[in-house]
């Protein structure tokens, strides 16, 4: 399978899943932005070593996606750089836990406003422009999350629902376009953030890290295996494949069965 013309969006990365998906993207030939709301040096070298690696054109694009207008303006100016814009994967994310009760409205107001909002905002700046070439590939990545819910997760589990709804109803106003849009909804994926986590919960529960993977943090994910940012990557990539151009306005899940249970 080959992306090579083709242009691809990627929000949130410069670190994780996006980055994951960015690179497998690149790896088939499209040329890529990759965002996140930092602007370091390291951001751009990040793009660079890819652009190497890949042989394919990677740019870097600061745009921060808790802000409709840097949404919008972070789409237009990508589009520019690249020329246009046929693939949108909307991955920026963040999470924080704690009962309803508690929840800090900053955080509530932040958490809608990165994980769903920003979907919203750069589909409606990029829709004009893949109607205009008459193709396009939108996919946001949810969650498991997006499907089920779990205790003190009340804004992020309302985001991931919130995109799984956007997404099918972005796809039936798309659906002659031709233009696909889906939710990619990943269980546990081992990305920095989560092995962030793992000392932590080891100290909490005094267990060794296999026990803490094996029966915290992999307690709902029958596989007992975390999914890859490189599987990530290849659902993705199938999602913008021809093999793909008939499904849209569907959830995908990469989550070792967890939502089957
Ligand atoms: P991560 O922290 O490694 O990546 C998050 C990315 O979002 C980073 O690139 C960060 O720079 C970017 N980001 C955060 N705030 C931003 C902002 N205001 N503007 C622009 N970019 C911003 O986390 P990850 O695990 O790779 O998560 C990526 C996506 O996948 C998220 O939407 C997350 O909810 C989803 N997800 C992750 C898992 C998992 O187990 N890791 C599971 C299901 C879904």
């Amino acid at each position: 399978m080959s992306l090579k013309g083709k242009t691809a969006l990627v929000t949130g990365s410069n670190s994780g899943i996006g980055l994951g998906v960015a690179t497998e993207l690149a790896k088939l030939g499209a040329s890529v932005a990759l965002n996140s709301y930092t602007d370091s040096p390291e951001d751009h070298d990040l793009a660079a070593r890819i652009a190497k690696e890949t042989g394919s054109t990677v740019v870097y694009v600061q745009g921060d996606m808790s802000k409709p207008e840097a949404c919008r303006e972070w789409v237009e100016k990508s589009a520019k750089i690249l020329g246009q814009v046929d693939i949108l994967v909307n991955n920026a994310g963040i999470q924080h836990v704690g009962p309803v009760e508690d929840f800090p409205i900053s955080k509530w107001d932040a958490i809608i406003a990165i994980n769903l909002s920003s979907a919203f905002h750069t589909t409606a700046a990029a829709l004009p422009m893949m109607r205009a070439q008459g193709w396009g590939r939108i996919v946001n990545i949810a969650s498991a999350h997006g499907l089920t819910a779990s205790p003190y997760k009340s804004a992020y589990v309302a985001a991931k629902h919130g995109v799984v709804g956007l997404s099918k109803t972005v796809a039936l106003e798309t659906a002659e376009a031709p233009i696909t849009c889906n939710a990619v909804c990943p269980g546990y994926v081992l990305t920095p953030l989560v092995e962030a986590q793992i000392p932590d919960t080891m100290k909490e529960y005094n267990m060794d890290r296999e026990t803490v993977i094996r029966d915290v943090m992999l307690a709902r994910q029958p596989s007992k295996e975390f999914a890859t940012v490189e599987q990530l990557g290849g659902t993705v990539a199938f999602l913008c494949s021809d093999a793909a151009a008939q499904i849209t306005g569907t959830t995908l899940s990469v989550d070792g069965g967890w939502t089957a249970l």
